[in-house]
């Protein structure tokens, strides 16, 4: 019993189970009322501005929390306002009898602003702005990793009113848990079982078959790639990585940060002169868990999962992907990749700016 009641937080901060799909859930409904600042950029007619007084996450503004922003310059982390996980989860939860199991929500959930500029998109940023983001997120992975309560930090993008964020303003979020994500796990399991049976690393030989075919290759550089796989789910479903084997962004010399920093660039004004429109996906970095275990045989990557196959055409998600499980893909990974690939390496808005 605690203050709150008989059932204490149900369904609120708390994992539960999932004995068919061994995962967890999060169960988070103490966040369904939050706010999203800001119009929609579909009732906007006019260009979005650089500074927005209704955004929560331009400098100088107050956020839900009562926190004003400083007036920063570069990225600007903080601590989610909204958090689905937290360190201070409640300990005390209903029991739920039965085969059934639960835990506390406990993780740490961060917001990263990568810029002051409310109207850019990531594909936007300069050289350099890339590179500062990138050490943000190797300073974060070391951070919140180090956490002994943390076992994974998910660190992603989500873009687009196509996956429900209306706020253009350029940021990406971490979800640092106590538990390893799914994909990661499933990742780090295969990497694992193919060194055993091989010893080899089974993203140096995605590698190898990438560049042996060399038509799903987006750009490259001496260090870093960028590629639809073989076995793309979704039609422009973009990895980049560097070309050695690293567990973790934070392994990565500067060399390769610059490197990587240049083709994750390429790919993303690609991205958006593709339709010239800011081009929406959710973009995770895929890094070894930090849990204690031996993940060197893990490779780190970034993946797109873009959900539009054309300008206004989403695609849905439905019987064999939500029912089995299973991606039934409507286009071709190699002819995605050519016309990307085709595509002018410079922003669409600086084309403009050149010609004037
Ligand atoms: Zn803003
Ligand atoms: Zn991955």
């Amino acid at each position: 019993m605690t203050e709150h009641g008989q059932t204490p937080f149900q369904g609120r901060w708390e994992q539960r189970w999932h004995p068919l799909r061994e995962e967890w859930v999060i169960m988070a409904a103490h966040r369904q009322n939050r706010p999203w600042s800001g119009e929609t950029m579909a009732a906007r007619a006019e260009p979005i501005p650089a500074y927005d007084p209704t955004c929560y996450l331009c400098p100088g503004n107050a956020r839900v929390s009562g926190q004003r922003n400083p007036d920063y310059r570069q990225t600007y982390v903080f601590d989610n306002d909204h958090p689905c996980v937290g360190l201070n989860a409640p300990l005390e939860l209903a029991q739920p009898g039965g085969i059934y199991r639960n835990r506390p929500a406990t993780g740490i959930a961060r917001v990263v602003c990568y810029s002051p500029k409310h109207n850019l998109t990531l594909a936007e940023l300069a050289s350099h702005e890339v590179e500062n983001l990138l050490a943000t997120w190797q300073q974060q992975y070391i951070d919140l990793g180090s956490h002994p309560q943390i076992d994974h930090v998910l660190i992603f993008e989500n873009k687009g009113e196509a996956v429900g964020v209306s706020n253009p303003h350029p940021h990406c979020q971490i979800y640092a848990t106590n538990f390893v994500f799914k994909t990661i796990e499933t990742e780090a399991r295969a990497s694992q079982r193919h060194w055993q049976e091989t010893g080899r690393i089974l993203f140096q030989d995605i590698l190898a078959a990438e560049q042996q075919h060399g038509q799903r290759i987006i750009c490259e550089n001496e260090t870093a790639i960028a590629f639809i796989p073989y076995f793309g789910r979704y039609a422009y479903e973009v990895f980049v990585a560097p070309k050695a084997t690293h567990p973790n962004i934070t392994a990565l010399s500067d060399q390769e940060i610059v490197d990587f920093a240049d083709v994750l660039r390429q790919a993303l004004i690609k991205f958006d002169n593709l339709w010239q429109m800011p081009f929406p996906y959710v973009m995770p970095l895929h890094q070894a868990p930090v849990d204690g275990g031996d993940y060197r045989t893990f490779h780190f990557h970034i993946e797109f999962h873009p959900p539009l196959r054309k300008p206004n055409l989403l695609k849905y998600l439905a019987g064999p992907e939500i029912g089995g499980g299973n991606f039934l893909s409507d286009t071709v990974p190699e002819e995605k990749a050519a016309e990307l690939r085709a595509l002018p390496e410079v922003h669409y808005k600086q084309q403009n700016d050149h010609k004037d």
